[in-house]
């Protein structure tokens, strides 16, 4: 196979645990534009945001732009409700090149007249595409009209794809939501309450995790952003402490509740057994005020590690040994997935993130074994040499890892926005252990082209 170079001004995005690199301390290059000419697997600012604020169910999500954009998220994260369905509404103003030309903003004025009218939402968000940013459409205008007009919350989410990367649409759905917390009323919230920050209640995750709380008597006043409601988010400020799970998309929110109402937050994982048991130990922990609390917690956390262990310990037996690789959105599931695998008995040969910070990076190389490779936005080039040449057995990624994953006939592992089956919490881990065994000692991967020509 003609080996694959890697592009020179990406060099320092990539990092293979144990090279002597001029001698040079570790020093990744992160939080930084996709290279131009480069493919990469990093989304938008627009699909940063939008896949934020999209378990919020009862709002309308509407996109100014082409329809391009609006088919990129549409339905793609399986973030579920147990009420209303209108975030599963893909609207879109569908800019054409009338508008492009002379303005769109009587189409987005016609559009938000008729869609509160139809569907009478909590609140409406809208979301600027890169061409908007282009034309200058003034869109915060627009919004204060139709939130005067229809006596709603109109809000803008500054979103250009062009804006920056990923994280920014995280800052910018962060923005727009501060602007709903501390609008309702705090009233009947008990001392030990939380928000949950960074739960997008994808296959129904966030109701596992709220039903730990509750049964440790933990009150979550809001899952920000899971199966929620702009209701529980105008009162969340009323909460005692919130618990931040996704590093890169909710931090913002939570520094801000900080500094704006004093309301402490700590970080949480619900990946894998080891961090779901911290996640929920710490909230005990901080409620120590209440000595029951503590033990409920662990009575649930023995009784639940229990009843998995026997299975997981019957599939670790097939999987000893195996490789995997994984690329995500942000570093701290990749933190828990290699702990995960690891109870599984496998070894992490790939690791990668599209949001991780030089933090994140840090802790990640301290974590892998050696010889592992850690990548930063990367591409799809990039990532088929590694699985290639680390000999992968697995790949855990999303929508756009997957094809590289079948090409190369090797397992996968959908772990993003697109996964049908809940992955977090204890259960979630028998799941992901019974998912990854599927898929690596299936017998398909001989008839895979690649595979068989490799062997
Ligand atoms: S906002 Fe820009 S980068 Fe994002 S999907 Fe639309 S056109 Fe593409």
């Amino acid at each position: 196979m003609t080996p694959i170079p890697i592009l020179k001004q990406r060099e320092k995005q990539i990092y293979e645990k144990g090279e002597a690199k001029d001698g040079r301390p570790f020093d990744m290059a992160c939080d930084r534009h996709s290279l131009a000419g480069s493919v990469s697997q990093r989304a938008c600012v627009f699909c940063g945001s939008r896949v934020v604020l999209y378990p919020i169910a009862d709002a309308l999500h509407l996109i100014h732009g082409p329809i391009g954009c609006a088919a990129y998220t549409w339905d793609i994260r399986g973030a579920l409700s147990s009420g209303p369905q209108l975030h599963r509404m893909s609207f879109s103003t569908d800019l054409r090149e009338q508008q492009v030309i002379f303005g769109g903003e009587t189409r987005l004025y016609q559009a938000l007249c008729d869609l509160i009218d139809a569907y009478r939402p909590a609140a409406a968000f809208v979301y600027s595409t890169c061409i908007v940013g282009i034309i200058g459409d003034d869109v915060e205008a627009v919004c204060r009209r139709v939130s005067r007009e229809k006596g709603i919350d109109v809000l803008p989410v500054h979103s250009e794809g062009f804006r920056g990367t990923k994280k920014d649409g995280y800052r910018a759905a962060c923005d727009a939501l501060f602007k709903l917390v501390g609008t309702g009323d705090t009233a009947g919230i008990q001392p030990s309450s939380i928000n949950i920050l960074g739960e997008f209640n994808i296959a129904g995750e966030a109701w596992a995790i709220r039903d730990y709380y509750e049964r440790m008597g933990v009150q979550v006043l809001s899952v920000m952003t899971g199966d929620s409601r702009v209701s529980e988010i105008r009162r969340a400020h009323g909460a005692a402490l919130n618990v931040v799970q996704c590093s890169g998309a909710m931090t913002f929110l939570a520094e801000r509740m900080t500094a704006e109402y004093g309301i402490p937050f700590i970080r949480a994982s619900y990946f894998g057994i080891e961090d779901m048991a911290k996640a929920l130990y710490d909230v005990a922990a901080y409620f120590r005020f209440d000595p029951t609390l503590q033990q409920r917690t662990e009575t649930l956390v023995r009784d639940a590690v229990n009843g998995i262990m026997p299975e997981l310990l019957r599939i670790k037996a097939d999987l000893a040994g195996k490789r995997a690789a994984i690329y995500v959105g942000g570093a701290f599931k990749a933190f828990s997935l290699i702990k995960a695998l690891r109870l599984l008995g496998m070894r992490v040969v790939l690791a990668g993130s599209q949001t991780g910070n030089s933090d994140d990076y840090q802790t990640l190389r301290d974590m892998c074994d050696p010889d592992t490779v850690i990548l930063d936005d990367a591409n799809p080039l990039e990532l088929s040499k590694y699985v290639i040449e680390k000999g992968a057995d697995l790949f855990i990624g999303g929508v756009k890892e997957r094809p590289i994953a079948f090409k190369l006939g090797i397992g996968f592992c959908d772990h993003n926005h697109e996964r049908k089956i809940s992955l977090a919490g204890f259960e979630g881990m028998l799941h992901l252990a019974r998912e990854i065994h599927t898929t690596v000692t299936s017998p398909v991967w001989r008839f895979a082209p690649f595979r068989s020509k490799q062997e």
